[in-house]
C-alpha cells in the first residue's frame, strides 16, 4: 500500500515545508520532497491542508478506550504517567488498529498515604484502582526495591510524586522523603530509565532538580517564577511538561470554548465534554503567572512538552479530556508566547527525542507513518490543529475519518 500526499504543506516535526510531496509505504514514510513515484494506490490532495507527525501526549492516565479517543484527535502516542496496567495489557491495547500507541511508568512511587491516595478515598466502582496497594515508601532501601520491581515489570520510565497538596486544595498531604526520593532517582538511572517527577510548587521543583530528575511533570503554580528557579531547572537539564490545561482548571477556568467546539463534540463522549466544561477550582491565583513561567522556562532553553494529565472522568469532575486537551495545551503554549511551530514541536519531535522514541515524532524517510492531516495551517493558526481531515497510525488511515480525496 502506497499513499502519496501531494501539494501539501508539511510540518515535519521541526520545520515547515510550504509545498511538498510525502510518500508513505508499508507503514513507514518512504520519501519527503521527491517527485510522486509511479504505482500510487491512494493519493491525498494536500491543497489547503497541512500534514504533521502524529501528536504525542506526554502526560495521561489511560484506559484502553481513552487510547481510542486520543487517536481520533490525532494523538498517535500516549505516554502514561502512572497507572495500573501491565506491560502485557498495554501491548494488547496498542495492537488494536483504533488505538494510540502507549508507553507507561506503571504505578507511580509516592509517600505512605501520599498523593493520589486522597483522590480515590471517597470513590468506589470497577474503574477505581486500589491505591493503597501502589508503591509507597519512606526509606531509600525500599525506594530502590520499588524501582527495581517497576523496571523488572516493564515500566518504560519511573514516576515519582512530590505533592503536598497545596494547589490541589488538600494541603498537608504526606510528602515523599527526600532521601527516599533521591535514592529512587539514582536507582532508576542505574537501571537506565528516565525519571518523571510530579511536582507543583517551587520548593518541590528545586528538590527534584537537586535529586537529578530528568523531567518535571506539571508546573510550579504556588508562586510566580523567578530567575533563580528557572536557572536551577535549566542547569539540571530536566525537561518540563507543564500541563497548563490542568493548571488552568485548578485556577477555576473551564475549557468552555473547547466543550462548545463541534470539532471536539463530534469526537468526544458526552461525559468528557461535560468534564471540559467544568473546572477543579482549588487554587485561586492568576493564570497569567503560569503562562509567564512557561515563557521563562522556554526562553531559558528548557524543553517544554505537551501533556494533558487526562485521567478517569469522575462524575462531576472537571479538567482535561483525552485527545482534545492536547490541542488546548498547544493553544495555551502559543498563548504563553511560543510560536505555533515551537508549540507543535512540543507535541512531536521534542517528546520523541526526550523519551528516546527514535521511530516517530517527525516526518522523515524510515520513520513510522504516524500522521495527522488537518485543514488550514496550524503553523500560523494553532487552532487549525483541531480541523482534522485524517489520522494515520503506522500508515493505516483511521476508519470513520472524513474521506480524503483519492484518485
Ligand atoms: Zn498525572
Amino acid at each position: 500500500m502506497r499513499t502519496a500526499f501531494t501539494d501539501i504543506r508539511l510540518f515535519d516535526g521541526e520545520q515547515v515545508h510550504p509545498t511538498t510531496t510525502v510518500v508513505v509505504e508499508n507503514g513507514f514514510v518512504a520519501s519527503v520532497g521527491d517527485p510522486e513515484p509511479a504505482g500510487i494506490d491512494h493519493a491525498v490532495d494536500g491543497t489547503g491542508r497541512t500534514l504533521l507527525p502524529g501528536l504525542i501526549d506526554a502526560h495521561a492516565h489511560t484506559l484502553p478506550e481513552d487510547l481510542t479517543t486520543a487517536l481520533r484527535f490525532g494523538v498517535t502516542t500516549v505516554l502514561e504517567m502512572g497507572g495500573p496496567s501491565s506491560a502485557e495489557d498495554r501491548a494488547a491495547w496498542a495492537a488494536r488498529p483504533d488505538s494510540a500507541d502507549v508507553r507507561s511508568a506503571g504505578l507511580p512511587v509516592t509517600a505512605p498515604h501520599g498523593h493520589p491516595t486522597q483522590l480515590f478515598a471517597h470513590l468506589s466502582g470497577p474503574d477505581v484502582p486500589d491505591v493503597s496497594a501502589w508503591p509507597q515508601t519512606s526509606t531509600p532501601e525500599e525506594a530502590r526495591r520499588l524501582v527495581d520491581r517497576l523496571v523488572d515489570s516493564g515500566s518504560d520510565y519511573v514516576k515519582f510524586i512530590l505533592e503536598e497538596g497545596t494547589v490541589m486544595g488538600d494541603p498537608g498531604l504526606p510528602l515523599l522523603r527526600h532521601d527516599a526520593y533521591a535514592a529512587g532517582v539514582r536507582a532508576a538511572h542505574e537501571r537506565g530509565v528516565l525519571t518523571m517527577t510530579h511536582a507543583q510548587t517551587a520548593a518541590t521543583w528545586t528538590q527534584a532538580a537537586q535529586a537529578g530528575a530528568d523531567a518535571l511533570v506539571h508546573l510550579f503554580i504556588d508562586r510566580p517564577h523567578d530567575d533563580r528557579l528557572v536557572d536551577t531547572i535549566a542547569a539540571s537539564g530536566a525537561f518540563v511538561t507543564p500541563c497548563l490545561v490542568l493548571a488552568r482548571s485548578f485556577m477555576g477556568l473551564a475549557a468552555t470554548d473547547l466543550a462548545a467546539d463541534p470539532r471536539v463534540v463530534e469526537k468526544l463522549d458526552p461525559l468528557w465534554v461535560d468534564a471540559l466544561g467544568r473546572s477543579l477550582s482549588t487554587w485561586n491565583v492568576p493564570f497569567d503567572d503560569a503562562l509567564a513561567s512557561v515563557a521563562a522556562l522556554d526562553a531559558a532553553g528548557i524543553d517544554v512538552l505537551v501533556g494533558t494529565d487526562a485521567s478517569i472522568a469522575f462524575p462531576g469532575s472537571g479538567g482535561p479530556a483525552h485527545g482534545a486537551s492536547v490541542h488546548h495545551e498547544l493553544a495555551l503554549l502559543v498563548e504563553a508566547g511560543l510560536s505555533p511551530a515551537r508549540a507543535l514541536r512540543a507535541a512531536t519531535s521534542v517528546p520523541a527525542r526526550r523519551f528516546g522514541l527514535d521511530d516517530r515524532g517527525r516526518v522523515a524517510p524510515g520513520l513510522r507513518a504516524d500522521l495527522l492531516l488537518v485543514d488550514g495551517d496550524p503553523t500560523t493558526t494553532i487552532g487549525d490543529s483541531l480541523s482534522i481531515a485524517g489520522v494515520w497510525r503506522s500508515g493505516r488511515q483511521l476508519a470513520g475519518e472524513k474521506e480524503t480525496v483519492g484518485r
